[in-house]
């Protein structure tokens, strides 16, 4: 169920796919347009200012990361990768590129919108935070300072560029400092899945998170969870 059509645009070389994805989504209401190759991609998205990205790791020209990075530049965009292969997660969201989320193929359509859903939603989220300007105090990792006002990030003082997808994560470990938050509890809570799912997509991003702020800054606790420490 959507509340309201979105715009999305669909980057992807595989015709059929391609098609299959757009009518899926179109039949939701929502107004998809395609691209068949990574350049035409990035323009595509930087005229239509879209409000999602099905974006295919596996591009002629640019390829899908690079063409991660090139639509972030100047706002975020919720990206959905898809991906040939389960394990090739770490590389669209380890990397920290700017993708929220990741497709194996071959998925059903109920996947696919169900992911979609969520992201947007998300999306809805994040916005309505920045409008409100109410985030709520500024909160504390050791080091790293997170402003939800400003979803600024600071390290020892210097500005850390985090995806949104990342800040929200890093916040919602660290109103709870101390305590262990499961995948599946993280997934509802920070990505918004009201349906099951593999945590991969939580571990690439907690990779993500120590690539950029330092491997203390959360804890793995094995067969658990992750947790960020209380400050001592
Ligand atoms: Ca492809």
């Amino acid at each position: 169920m959507v509340a309201s059509p979105r715009t999305i645009v669909v980057i992807e070389d595989e015709a059929p796919i391609a098609h299959s994805v757009a009518a899926r989504l179109r039949s939701e209401g929502h107004r998809v347009e395609i691209a068949v190759d990574g350049l035409s991609g990035v323009e595509l998205v930087e005229s239509l200012r879209p409000d999602l990205v099905v974006l295919d790791l596996m591009l002629p020209g640019l390829d899908g990361l690079e063409v991660c990075r090139r639509i972030q530049r100047e706002r975020w965009v919720p990206v959905l990768m898809l991906t040939a292969r389960d394990s090739e997660a770490d590389l669209v969201i380890g990397l920290g590129a700017g993708a929220d989320d990741y497709l194996t193929k071959p998925f059903s359509a109920r996947e696919l919108l169900a992911r979609v859903s969520a992201l947007l939603r998300r999306a809805e989220r994040v916005d309505a935070d920045r409008a409100r300007d109410t985030g709520g105090d500024a909160v504390h990792v050791g080091p790293v300072e997170l402003d939800p006002r400003s979803r600024r990030v600071r390290r020892d003082g210097d500005v850390v560029h985090l995806t949104p997808t990342e800040f929200d994560l890093l916040t919602y470990l660290a109103r709870q400092p101390g305590r262990v938050a499961t995948r599946e509890e993280l997934l509802q809570q920070v990505w918004g899945y009201d349906f099951p799912a593999g945590g991969r997509t939580v571990d690439s991003h907690v990779r993500s998170l120590r690539r950029k702020l330092g491997q203390e800054v959360v804890r793995t606790v094995h067969g658990v969870g992750y947790a960020v420490e209380e400050a001592v």
